[in-house]
């Protein structure tokens, strides 16, 4: 009868003891539940594991977050201003926002040597969204959000962090 039970032995999440599961991380064999798992493109991965993947790959420093800002604020407000020189149509704003969001995560990862940081996308997006913002504010002494603003802001900021997260 005993090894009955072994056989079927039931095992349990190493961070929710009160959890089932079989489930094991493919790098370092600890038991995890559906929660603490994560699906990665070699597998599922503990949350430790993930992270201490994460940190060997994210060699982005402080002084490269401070670039990285820099840069998106410059270009999106660069972008900002010639747009309001074309005239700021809806259609010129969507077309060309998403090459300059990718003009902020080119310029940006070049500056910095290609190092990204954990939270470069985050910041390459609030940078954006200040770029877009500021002309407005500066030449009016307001914040301007009229419909074409919101849009560039918006696309730019998006673009810049999804380049970010997905180029090497
Ligand atoms: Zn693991
Ligand atoms: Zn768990």
């Amino acid at each position: 009868m005993a090894e009955q039970v072994s056989t079927e032995e039931i095992t349990y999440c190493a961070v929710h003891p009160d959890r089932e599961t079989g489930l094991r991380c493919n790098k370092c064999g600890r038991l995890m539940c559906a929660e603490c798992a994560v699906q990665t493109p070699v597998g599922y991965r503990c949350r430790e594991c993930v992270r201490a993947h994460d940190d060997k790959f994210f060699k982005g420093t402080t002084a490269d977050y401070g670039i990285v800002f820099a840069v998106a604020v410059v270009i999106a407000a660069l972008g900002m201003v010639g747009l309001s020189f074309i005239g700021g149509f809806l259609l010129f704003v969507i077309i060309l926002a998403i090459p300059i969001g990718g003009a902020v995560s080119e310029v940006a990862l070049r500056l910095t040597g290609r190092r990204r940081g954990r939270y470069s996308g985050y910041v390459a997006a609030a940078g954006a969204l200040i770029g877009a913002l500021a002309p407005g504010l500066i030449l009016y002494g307001q914040l301007v959000l009229s419909l074409t603003v919101i849009v560039y802001a918006a696309l730019v900021a998006i673009t810049a962090y999804g380049r970010f997260r997905l180029s090497i």
